[in-house]
């Protein structure tokens, strides 16, 4: 089915869903959004709630936010709210804060036919002019995030056959994947995340058109690529997701190291290790726990590092200078290609540098590190790889013992104890 026809056909008659004929009503709107739509409304203005957070609603699931359309320009919302902010390079919008809730507010936007600032790689870099709601609904990638809850009447409008793309577990993209995937690689990654996390069949492109415009991803932002890597890790299908990109041949846009890491002298335990920490941060994540980004970022990284650690003993004099140069090289290779904040890197390191005070135990040491606030993740790491048969698991014996004597004496900051197999679960 040529999709673009049947958009231009249905562009100005949606279908529209009634309240009585879909499942979400105010009540399952944050606060934060309802207020924000609210005031639209009231100051004149259109409000329509749009993308994951309507396709979450609609299937029964949270939305991690809530994001709103409007027909104000990005000045005019800024003057309705005090506490906003204008945001973006690629296209502008508001971030309006509603006490711990941040709403994105964005405008209409009309077709980058029409814009500037693609450069020859045909990726869109700006995206800016304002348009109507039917201009901004090709705007969107997938069908299925192309449903807009219009506030005042709570009817969906559908112009692309979202609803029952939705209802049928068929993730579409919305226009010509030739062009789409061209203006934004980007939505190759969100491809791959809404198929897995939702297992939905993809239709109307193919692996080999996600390879082909995954390469592009070259050209994205480190900064942009970070936030899809957190959504893609974090949300609780990071083993499904991981195994896809591999698949496609698309890790090495996020971990440089994927390729070049295939050593088989680590091959199997590599395996082993990484699958693990990935299915035991998806089972925190559905569990209702947090899980951060250091924790598998160390993971992805720790078997480079290793392989970077033994290149350089070669030429180094001391260990430990070899130890400080494969750390910074392996950190600052991944940060060309991803923005990991600071605070994250920080944490990289300290799981890493605890590893050595795990592998040879003693009381000294172990009293210094008690009230590390990365003991946890860090110990968890150590117990991957002891499971993975990286390391032998004498040290975790005498690390058990410590931690229960810690616990009785009260020195242990955790209300559970940290034990070998029963943390695997535990960052
Ligand atoms: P989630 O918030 O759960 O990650 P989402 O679909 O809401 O999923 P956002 O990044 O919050 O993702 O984007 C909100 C909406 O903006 C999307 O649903 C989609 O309609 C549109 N959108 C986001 N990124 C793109 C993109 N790269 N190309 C086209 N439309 C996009
Ligand atoms: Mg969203």
């Amino acid at each position: 089915m040529d999709i673009s026809s049947l958009i231009f056909e249905s562009k100005h008659t949606p279908r529209i869903y009634t309240p009585n004929e879909h499942c979400i009503t105010t009540c399952k709107i944050s606060r934060g959004a309802n207020k924000v739509m609210t005031r639209l409304i009231s100051a004149g203005f259109q409000a329509f709630l749009v993308g994951g957070s309507v396709r979450d609603l609609l299937l029964e699931r949270n939305p991690i936010d809530f994001d709103v359309a409007t027909n104000a320009t990005p000045t005019q919302i800024s003057s309705i709210f005090r506490r906003s902010r204008l945001i973006g390079r690629r296209f502008k919008l508001v971030h309006v804060r509603e006490n711990s809730e941040l709403i994105e507010v964005a405008t209409f936007r009309k077709s980058p036919e029409h814009s500037h600032g693609a450069d020859k790689t045909r990726i869109i870099f700006r995206d800016n002019d304002f348009g109507r709601i039917e201009d901004d609904v090709i705007r969107r990638d997938y069908t299925l995030n192309a449903l807009y809850l219009d506030y005042a009447t709570l009817n969906i409008f559908d112009f692309v056959g979202g609803m029952q793309d939705l209802n049928n577990g068929v993730l579409r993209l919305i226009g010509d994947p030739e062009a789409r995937f061209g203006e934004d690689p980007v939505r190759v990654l969100r491809a791959v995340r809404f198929s897995e996390s939702l297992n939905f069949k993809i239709a109307g492109f193919t692996d080999t058109q996600l390879k082909k415009y995954g390469a592009r991803l070259r050209y994205i932002p480190p900064a942009r690529l970070f936030v899809e890597m957190d959504k893609l890790f974090l949300r609780g299908f990071a083993s499904r997701n991981f195994c896809r990109l591999r698949e496609l041949g698309l890790l090495s846009h996020l971990l440089p190291f994927e390729e070049c890491c295939q050593n088989p002298q680590f091959n199997s335990v590599r395996e082993d290790f990484l699958e693990s920490a990935l299915s035991s941060t998806d089972t925190r994540v559905m569990e209702g726990g947090s899980a951060t980004l250091g924790f598998l970022i160390a993971v992805f990284l720790w078997f480079p590092l290793k392989m970077q650690i033994e290149k350089l003993s070669k030429f180094e004099n001391a260990p430990t200078e070899a130890l400080v140069s494969a750390e910074e090289f392996i950190l600052l290779t991944q940060l060309k290609k991803v923005a990991i904040p600071r605070r994250i890197t920080k944490s990289v390191r300290d799981i890493w540098a605890l590893q050595r005070i795990f592998a040879k135990p003693s009381k000294r040491k172990a009293d210094r590190i008690i009230r590390h606030p990365r003991l946890r993740a860090a110990y968890n790491f150590f117990c991957l790889r002891v499971e993975a048969g990286e390391i032998p698991d004498d040290p975790i014996r005498w690390w058990s013992g410590f931690f229960e004597k810690s616990k009785k004496s009260g020195k242990l900051p955790f209300s559970s104890s940290l034990s070998y197999r029963l943390d695997r679960s535990r960052q």
